[in-house]
């Protein structure tokens, strides 16, 4: 479906702006993120143009949500209705390029997404549930789509939607970000590369400080559209942040508006989903403004923001980007090579234990997670998770992931799992998510 260039495409719009739904309120992800951006477009006049349609959000329901998410003490402590309707609205756009009924579609939609991973002991980065694995699960249910693709094009690494999808060969994650030496979450390098059966399937492009339009621009033409190509997704969406651009208080970039609408033109992604971006006045309604216009095949050229002044890349740092991309080219056309060296003498089982922190509810988790691993199809994963440090105490959960590719056997494999582990009795809850099949089954012991 994901085909490059489209004549005259029609768009498709949702917007939630989530008025009554703040972290705190002098925190950067607040009610008035969306104001500006909604009184620009519709003094634009965009909302009055042939080809763009504006939908409504909906509720995305439990059932979508814990496909992908696994709550402690569970998702009901976390979730807000503000969350569900985030989700929601990317659902809707989905629908509606699914449907047929627009070519494309941009959900401008808060709170955001990208830093939730599948287990949620507490808000991470701004985000609870991960508003495109909801969508992302959505769609596989509901329409069959396989391959997908993700674009991260938010200035943070797109931690929560690694953490999703790094057992899926079928789920392509690209993330280009601020080098995690230099900004949250801290993360988001080379070497994560997708776990041990899915190699190859997420990408993560660690940029300097000032990187400019120039950088990105480059970056996309050479790393992420060939990548792209080589993977053949079914479908392209784009977690589109917007911190990247100058004014931006959270993080050291040097992208304008006109830039994101040149990458977002290159991309030609089939749905965007908004993300971060907190220059709320000075930015946010002159990005959104140009990947409205980009997306919807029209002129951006003259898209400005009122601050604007051209900005020259520094010398050292396209000399760090060319490099960059010199590196991947060659690990890119090493990964089938790695694939098979990562399996050589893993057995059936593979195995790592790390810790995860959630710094706006000040929780610590500690995470034992094992891959099952097949040499002809895609195994469970499972996570071991120990909290402390939230309202809720202490926290033991244990949750199998079933893959949505699961068949009969590798699904009864996994059940017989979840029993042993069960019979070990260590933890408070054991949680199987089975998203294609039986959905979310929960003993609590
Ligand atoms: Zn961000």
């Amino acid at each position: 479906m994901w085909n490059r260039k489209i004549d005259n495409p029609t768009l498709g719009l949702v917007f939630f702006p989530a008025f009554d739904w703040s972290i705190s309120p002098t925190h950067p992800e607040r009610q008035e993120r969306l104001l500006y951006t909604r009184d620009q477009i519709v003094e634009e006049g965009l909302l009055d143009l042939p080809n763009i349609r504006e939908y409504n959000p909906m509720v995305a329901s439990w059932d979508v949500i814990e496909g992908v998410h696994v709550g402690a003490p569970d998702l009901q402590s976390w979730v807000t209705d503000a969350h569900r309707v985030s989700a929601g609205g990317a659902i809707a756009a989905a629908d509606a390029v699914l449907k047929g009924e627009v070519d494309r579609a941009f959900a401008l939609v808060r709170p955001p997404g990208h830093h939730a991973m599948r287990m949620v002991h507490g808000i991470r980065g701004f985000c609870t549930i991960n508003i495109e694995a909801v969508m992302a699960h959505h769609m596989r249910k509901e329409y069959g789509v396989k391959r997908i693709a993700i674009v991260d094009t938010d200035v943070h690494h797109g931690d929560g939607t690694q953490d999703v999808f790094y057992h899926d060969p079928d789920t392509l994650f690209i993330s280009f970000h601020q080098d995690g030496r230099t900004l949250y979450p801290g993360t988001g390098f080379m070497d994560e590369f997708g776990g041990p059966q899915a190699i190859g399937s997420n990408i993560n492009i660690p940029l300097p400080p000032n990187t400019g339009d120039e950088g990105l621009l480059k970056v996309m033409r050479e790393l992420v559209i060939p990548i792209l190509e080589d993977f053949q997704p079914e479908i392209v969406i784009n977690s589109a942040g917007q911190d990247n651009h100058f004014t931006d208080p959270l993080a050291n970039m040097k992208v304008t508006a006109k830039g994101y609408a040149q990458i977002v033109d290159l991309l030609q992604a089939d749905i965007a989903v908004l993300e971060g971006g907190y220059a709320v006045q000075d930015a946010l309604p002159y990005v959104n403004t140009g990947i409205i216009l980009s997306m919807a095949g029209l002129d951006y050229s003259r898209v400005m923001e009122p601050n604007y002044e051209p900005i020259q890349q520094p010398t050292n740092v396209t000399q760090y980007i060319d490099e960059l991309i010199e590196k991947w080219k060659e690990q890119w056309q090493q990964r089938h090579a790695m694939a098979a060296d990562i399996l050589v003498g893993a057995g059936e089982r593979w195995k790592q234990e790390y810790s995860v922190y959630y710094d706006e509810s000040g929780i610590h988790e500690h995470r034992i997670e094992t891959v099952r691993l097949y040499p002809d199809t895609v195994g469970w994963h499972s996570v071991e998770s120990e909290s402390s440090g939230g309202p809720y105490g202490s926290q033991r959960v244990y949750a199998m992931f079933i893959p949505w590719q699961a068949n009969t056997r590798t699904r009864e494999e996994a059940f017989e799992e979840l029993h042993r582990i069960q019979q070990e009795g260590r933890c408070q809850r054991y949680v199987i998510v089975d998203p294609l099949g039986e959905g979310q089954i929960v003993t609590v012991l």
